[in-house]
């Protein structure tokens, strides 16, 4: 073959430029909506029929364009947006490239019909395949309305490639949803086939914009980042762990109000959330990072969905600090809602995650249950109100003698009386109650806390162990008759690749060739366990954890925790209760346990009224 150089025609230029920016009808909506946000709408509506790719109109409320610019538009490099190399290195407008418009009307038939505010008539323009067809002045509302039709027309190739009408709908239901939570002050509309998928209008703030999104109770199971005064601004709202989902992750990241993506950010949430996710769920995050505009690159990518940070590492740091931070409040303690129902229904409660119902017994109870005790129904995990988050704290400070900064821990009310067990905040007795062997039931303040047991000890023991691994060794407890045992070929091969850390959790091995092993010594606390039993325990448990979590520190912690955790079904004294939820207070994520499921549920005592008509 020759090896001839040829200059290409423009019109395969413009189709080779059009790949880049207009991949599916989602980009057209993309660049057509990102133009009518630059053009100050506050209106935006968007019509669609069979996903985009027989027809698009979107329809705005802008500045319009005069009869020069609105034929301008279509030529290629042709933009209002940047005057300068400067400019473009500190983007405050979402377009930019002047690609957009010549390249969706050389892969389509398009229309145009648009009038700024000092014109009388407006301006109509029609394309075929990139060239102008007629361009005539003609009444028109303010702003700006584009029709698209038969997409790729002209490219059979891109065409074939398009996925279903409903995957193409999908992608552009995403998109609108994204640009309708950074724009809570424009109206968005999106109708498909003349059917309204839906309408935003406009709203005050962003809270409000998220609830029409997302819906109320979503909204209200959403942790909002705490602000804090930094060059870098990062705000946003966290879906707690009880309604992460199980796919994949659902993060909306915005940069200056840009919906981009980002495989670091992405890391950044993830690690954010860390253990508090039980195993299999993704974050479902939103998230709005304000830069200066001279400190980002967006122009990485033709359709401008991924950007570049001068720093990408304090940015990434940023974002799992602050997610870490607000994560760990004591805002995420969930709450029990109870449901305005008939009464008369057995108590139960579930969380998204740990469906758990029970029943009062007597026994564990140690006393008689008063008849008609059903009065909790279908209570839910729900949101605290905002401004109770200090009582718990308040609550660890008065009851156990953790001191405040802020000095409302005053410990001098603090009545120790070890044959009783009652602590005392402000004169209030604080008694503990175990609910079918299984939950411990407390007083916070006014509210009725209910603890999980087994989650709860999980977490304290998780993070001791942690410690153990990384810092100092745990001590250990001889065993008084070790018995020699044989460990199969897995659980061989799991301890001798984590010796090392075992021992540092108490184990001590004594190896007698082959697979036999004797168990010499134990964590201490460890209760009525044999060694060798304990051991054998903790490596499957190891076996099964390393598939999820990758880090070897981590996994061993928690397959120890899980092990040497108290059970759901053991009974508990008044002074191990306490112990309990004494400690879990102390702990870094006292919230959750390690696999990510609650370890506190709390019903306030504004529920309990309500549920029994004290208003
Ligand atoms: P860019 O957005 O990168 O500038 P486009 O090809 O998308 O490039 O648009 C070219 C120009 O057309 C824009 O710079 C803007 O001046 C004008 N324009 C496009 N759409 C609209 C609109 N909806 N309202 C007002 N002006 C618009
Ligand atoms: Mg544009």
């Amino acid at each position: 073959m020759q090896n001839n150089i040829i200059v290409l025609p423009e019109e395969l230029v413009d189709k080779i430029a059009a790949g880049e920016v207009v991949e599916r009808p989602a980009s057209v909506v993309k660049e057509l909506v990102e133009n009518s946000i630059d053009a100050g709408a506050k209106n935006i509506s968007v019509e669609i029929k069979n996903g985009g790719v027989k027809f698009i109109r979107v329809t705005d409320d802008g500045v319009g364009m005069n009869e020069r610019n609105a034929e301008l538009a279509f030529q290629r490099h042709a933009t209002s947006k940047i005057k300068s190399l400067d400019d473009l290195f500190r983007i405050s407008s979402l377009g930019f490239r002047g690609e957009a418009l010549p390249s969706i009307a050389s892969v389509s038939y398009l229309e145009m019909l648009t009038r700024t505010g000092e014109d009388l008539s407006g301006t109509k323009i029609k394309m075929e395949g990139g060239n102008i067809q007629e361009k005539k002045p003609t009444g028109a509302p303010l702003g700006t309305s584009l029709v698209v039709r038969e997409l790729f027309y002209n490219v059979p190739a891109r065409r074939k490639f398009l996925k279903s009408m409903l995957t193409e709908t999908r992608h552009i239901i995403d998109l609108l949803t994204k640009f309708s939570i950074a724009y809570p002050e424009i109206s968005f509309k999106l109708d498909s086939e003349g059917r309204e998928l839906f309408a935003f209008s406009a709203v005050g703030s962003t809270d409000d914009r998220i609830a029409d999104v997302f819906g109320k109770d979503q909204k209200e199971r959403m942790i909002k980042i705490r602000e804090k005064e930094d060059k870098i601004a990062i705000t946003g709202f966290l879906g707690k762990p009880e309604i992460a989902p199980s796919h994949r992750a659902e993060l909306y990241i915005f940069v200056n109000r840009r919906p981009i993506t980002s495989r670091s950010l992405y890391h950044a949430v993830q690690s954010g959330y860390g253990d508090l996710l039980p195993r299999g769920k993704y974050p479902f995050a939103v998230i709005f990072i304000q830069i200066d505009p001279g400190s980002v690159d967006v122009n990485v990518h033709p359709s401008k969905s991924e950007v570049r940070f001068a720093n990408e590492k304090v940015v990434h740091d940023l974002v799992y600090t602050r997610i870490k931070e607000s994560l760990t409040s004591p805002l995420t303690i969930p709450e029990i809602e109870v449901k305005d129902k008939a009464s008369s229904i057995p108590l139960s409660w579930s969380s998204r995650q740990a469906e758990v119902s029970m029943k009062i017994t007597e026994s564990s109870l140690g006393r008689e249950s008063p008849p008609g005790l059903g009065f909790i129904e279908g209570m839910k995990m729900e949101k605290r109100e905002a401004g109770e988050s200090d009582q718990e704290s308040f609550f660890v400070a008065a009851a156990f003698g953790k001191t405040e900064p802020g000095g409302r821990g005053d410990n001098s009310v603090i009545n120790r009386n070890a044959t009783t067990r009652e602590l005392s905040t402000e004169g209030v007795k604080i008694n503990f109650w175990q609910l079918a062997d299984t939950y411990i039931l407390s007083q916070l303040k006014d509210n009725l806390l209910v603890l999980d047991q087994h989650a709860a000890h999980e977490r304290i023991l998780y993070e001791e162990a942690l410690r153990n691994l990384t810092q100092k060794p745990a001590a250990s407890q001889q065993v008084l008759f070790p018995a020699v045992t044989d460990l199969t070929p897995g659980e061989f091969h799991l301890l001798d690749e984590h010796e090392e850390l075992i021992r540092r959790l108490g184990f001590d091995i004594k190896h007698f060739g082959g697979r036999t092993v004797l168990v010499t010594a134990v964590p201490t606390g460890t209760r009525n366990k044999s060694g060798d039993i304990f051991l054998k325990e903790v490596l499957s448990q190891l076996e099964m954890e390393e598939k999820i979590e990758k880090d070897k520190v981590k996994a061993l912690a928690k397959s120890f925790a899980c092990h040497a955790a108290i059970k759901a079904g053991e009974r508990l004294n008044q002074e191990e209760m306490e112990n309990l939820v004494r400690k879990i207070f102390t702990t870094e994520e006292p919230y959750s346990c390690p696999h990510g499921r609650p370890t506190i549920i709390k019903l306030t005592l504004n529920e309990l009224n309500k549920k029994f008509g004290r208003n």
